[in-house]
């Protein structure tokens, strides 16, 4: 199964290499241009935009320059001088502004977009648990690529990844080729086999990866945590040690964990809290409609919590009211599977929020679009624990920035002033011009740098007419 027509051959590098002899894909893996061509970060410096830093202390510059040095913000401010040899970027008139952190995702299911179609059969659990044992780990490598291209095309430059279909080492093998390959940064939780049994996560390997990390990150760009499940029936008492030597282990390894609190939400909630497990490592996923007393001990423990409105809402977990969260002290957005979620969009992410907010409360002037872009960049970091490294516009962060074009006929005119309205209300993927993440132009003036996007595309159809295929042949739904 050759993968070459995605990427531009142009050259090698030995950890995808090796992936790809892991995946049985052979020598014509090629590596992505978007990394290869600029394996060295360059210098750029994006002069005249409206500059949205979010941070706190810098705050909004009107008309100001942002010099990126060596992958990193080097200054931030009106007037500055480009290196030699710097890449220059005019911002007249667009906003820049840190790239979205999405702080829940599940990636492999990207080419599944469409399978949701809300009958009894094409429900999303019964359509994904039915197909997740037919993904080969070259299904595995393409929905997980795509997924991060779709977000790094929507300004997303941090995405974190709860793969929960790890059923052998060479998916998880695909899943990390997948996101060095990816053009941003992500966070890879590592999971079970199958979310539908109880068996355990594959601990040695988790442990092995952990120990040797260095060897997979990236240079840092890929972090590794542990995707971690309750006990599928909160009483069964012989699921438990099991369950608790996968968080064990984690915490051993120092790893972060992410677990869900959905379906059974309230009770799986109170588990945590009883049995003491939270902690400043833990992330809780959802907690659709928590009790405040639920919210404090989240908050008394120092853990953090993402909310997937598109998601929540689409499977009908109820209605994800920001005020309910307001006493979080770490909380994120995250898009929970591009294919679920619809896109992988966090300005439809932010406007969801905002809609069912006022809606709900009946008040319009309750919602804070700024308080929307802060939960989708700086506090989506801070939740997973990345704020020194990225979500704002500071000088020494890592360089994950995107600009956004604000004349386009579905946003314009803006003549100036806060921007976030434009932003929250009217901004959809399409309208950001250009992304840098960790100091590498990987989408400039609307277009992904170095990937070919019909080819990988054509990849995703193919994997997807495979998958549906092989779980057809298994067991027959259609004949019905
Ligand atoms: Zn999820």
């Amino acid at each position: 199964m050759g993968l070459n027509g995605i990427f531009c051959g142009i050259g090698r590098r030995l950890p995808v290499h090796r992936a790809a002899l892991a995946l049985g894909v052979g020598a014509v893996l090629a590596v992505p241009m978007a990394w290869a061509a600029a394996d060295t970060p360059r210098n750029v410096l994006i002069k005249n935009g409206y500059v949205l830093t979010m941070d706190g202390a810098l705050g909004d510059l009107p008309r100001a320059d942002v010099r990126i040095r060596a992958g990193r913000i080097s200054d931030v401010g009106p007037g500055l001088t480009a290196d030699p040899s710097s890449e220059i970027i005019d911002a007249a008139g667009q906003v820049v502004m840190p790239g979205f952190v999405d702080t829940h995702s599940h990636l492999w299911i990207t080419a599944l977009r469409g399978q949701y179609r809300n009958t009894p059969d094409t429900a999303f659990f019964t359509t994904t648990n039915r197909l997740a044992p037919h993904f080969t780990p070259d299904d595995t490598y393409v929905g997980i690529l795509l997924g991060t291209v779709e977000g790094a095309y929507g300004g997303i430059t941090t995405m974190t990844d709860f793969f929960d279909n790890v059923q052998t080492r060479d998916h998880m093998t695909a899943a990390l080729a997948a996101l060095r390959d990816a053009p941003l940064r992500a966070r890879l939780l590592y999971g079970a086999q199958s979310k539908t049994t109880a068996r355990q996560t594959d601990l040695p390997h988790v442990q092995a990866l952990a120990q040797d990390w260095g060897r997979h990150s990236a240079d840092g760009r890929i972090s590794l945590g542990l995707a971690w499940r309750l006990p599928p029936k909160l009483d069964d008492a012989t699921v438990w040690p099991a369950k608790l030597e996968e968080l064990d282990t984690a915490r051993r390894l120092k790893l972060p964990v992410a677990v869900h609190v959905s379906g059974n939400a309230e009770a799986m909630f109170d588990a945590l809290i009883s049995r003491r497990l939270l902690g400043p490592d833990m992330q809780v996923v959802h907690a659709t409609d928590a009790r405040s007393d639920q919210i404090a001990a989240l908050n008394q423990a120092g853990a953090s919590l993402a909310l997937t409105p598109l998601t929540e809402q689409r499977v009908g977990y109820g209605l994800t009211v920001l005020s309910t969260y307001a006493d979080v002290q770490r909380l994120g957005l995250g898009i929970d599977g591009n294919a679920l979620a619809g896109s992988a969009d966090m300005f439809g992410t932010m406007r969801l929020a905002a809609l069912t907010q006022a809606g709900e409360a009946r008040r319009e002037t309750l919602v804070s679009p700024r308080d929307l872009l802060a939960l989708a960049t700086i506090r989506g970091a801070a939740a997973l624990g990345m704020h020194d490294q990225v979500g704002s516009l500071t000088p020494g962060k890592r360089a994950d920035v995107q600009i956004i074009d604000m004349n386009a006929l579905n946003i314009g005119p803006y003549a100036g002033g806060d921007p976030s309205a434009w932003l929250v209300y009217s901004a959809t993927p399409a309208n950001v011009r250009t992304v840098i993440a960790d100091g590498r132009v990987v989408k400039r003036d609307g277009a992904m740098v170095g990937i070919d996007v019909p080819a990988l595309m054509q990849r995703a159809r193919a994997s997807v007419a495979g998958i549906l295929e092989r779980a057809e042949k298994a067991a027959p739904v259609n004949a019905k």
